[in-house]
């Protein structure tokens, strides 16, 4: 039987009697703690350490922004607040829960094409900074504050000629509906000043899980390279400027985690060859997937084993409504397996290639495709690892009529 091999298991997940544990509890106590599969677990442990190891290896300089659009659990938001500097909202509904969760609005910037005129009006009226878009949004951000008698905070979006090598999803590099085109950000700033906005700096974001540290890096280096250039035309120095992010995860066989230590050091370099005119300017990065991604576990159970054409399919009561990633239908070419593995019977002696299914009819809904594992049978757990990013949030929960998975923070 052909085997395929699976993605590699983050680190920090231990077995107990086993069986996978998680924040020190195990899948089994987990389920039956929330009730029910499908469930989503996320480990508080895994996020503290996480944005710990962070701080350690970048620029004390660096403040450190969460990008919630990956995952915007309530109690994961209220958590990460104690643990990051700033939120990035992409959305009037992400702005909402951001401020359920207790987010200071002073802390959260918003991004995203498409605001309407009642989220910059609500934006607005709090003091959170929008990450302008494009001349027209900045021309109605104007017009709303005028009316509401409330000065807006207006940072740039630039569309950058560069992108993030080897990224996942390009964000910046010729023609894109996100950010301003950098050859018109100088007018559009002076603009903001002479209506007077009060202007916030830029935010430069080129991409989406990158691996490789040099890749990064570059980028990087061409952010600040650009960021000089544009306060030089511009002739006043930018309070704060968002570097973006593009941190990435390992998901797929070979996937090597981003060097963090060599991207930080870098980075000092960089900030330390800055110009005085940017000796006041703040500066942070803001990341989704780097952050919670690993911290996150999906279970599901087995309903169903069967056999076709010599073939083990493991049917679970889960799939690509909680996991369209995972499933390989979310802005990937080719479909690789997430790690995965049979949650209680975890660390055990692989014995059988199996296929690891959803339970929707469609043949796109596949959690692992002829992966090396553990005889499994009905009523077994199934873990898919890398789920706390992009999983639940980015997932069409009501296809086919299943609805959400239950979601925990342990
Ligand atoms: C999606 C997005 C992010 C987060 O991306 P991750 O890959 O989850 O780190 C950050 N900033 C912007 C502007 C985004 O659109």
């Amino acid at each position: 039987m052909p085997m395929k091999a699976t993605g590699p298991i983050p680190a920090g997940y231990s077995s107990i009697n086993g069986e996978l544990a998680i924040g020190g509890v195990t899948a089994s106590a987990l389920v039956e703690r929330a009730g029910d599969t499908p469930l989503f677990v996320y480990s508080s442990d895994h996020l503290r350490q996480r944005v710990a190891d962070l701080r350690g290896a970048m620029p004390q300089r660096l403040a450190i922004h969460y990008a919630m659009k990956g995952n915007p659990f309530p109690a994961v938001l209220e958590y990460m607040n104690g643990l990051v500097d700033g939120f990035d909202v992409a959305s009037g509904g992400e702005l909402e829960l951001a401020l359920a969760a207790g987010v200071e609005p002073s802390l959260i910037s918003f991004a995203g094409p498409g605001k309407r005129d009642r989220e910059l009006e609500r934006a607005i009226s709090l003091g959170v900074t929008l990450n302008s878009e494009s001349e027209g949004e900045v021309e109605r951000a104007v017009a709303i504050g005028a009316k509401l008698g409330i000065t807006p905070r207006l940072a740039v979006r630039v569309n950058p000629s560069f992108d993030l090598k080897g990224s996942g999803m390009k964000m910046g590099g010729g023609a894109k509906q996100f950010g301003v085109d950098a050859e018109r950000v100088p007018t559009l700033v002076k603009r903001i000043i002479v209506a007077g906005a009060k202007w916030r700096g830029f935010h430069i974001y080129a991409g989406s899980q990158a691996l490789s540290a040099d890749a990064i890096i570059a980028m990087q280096v061409q952010t600040l390279a650009l960021v000089v250039e544009l306060t030089a035309a511009i002739g006043e120095s930018p309070p704060h400027v968002n570097l973006g992010g593009g941190f990435g995860i390992p998901y797929f066989p070979g996937d090597e985690p981003v060097d963090i230590k060599a991207v930080g050091a870098a980075l000092g370099d960089a900030f330390d060859a800055l110009p005085v005119s940017l000796t006041d300017t703040n500066f942070c990065i803001e990341l989704g997937r780097y952050l919670v991604g690993e911290a996150g576990v999906y279970l599901t159970r087995i309903v169903d084993r069967k056999i076709s054409h010599g073939e083990v399919f493991l049917i679970t009561d889960g799939g690509l409504h909680h996991q369209l990633a995972a499933s390989g239908n979310f802005g990937t070419v080719i479909r690789r397996n997430y790690p995965v593995a049979i949650a209680n019977k975890f660390g055990a002696e692989p014995e059988e290639v199996a296929s690891i299914v959803g339970c929707l009819c469609t043949p796109l809904d596949k959690l692992s495709d002829q992966a090396h594992l553990p005889r499994a049978d009905v009523g077994d757990l199934v873990a898919v690892f890398c789920a706390g990013a992009y999983g639940a949030s980015a997932s069409p929960a009501n296809f086919l009529g299943q609805g959400s998975a239950k979601e925990m923070l342990i």
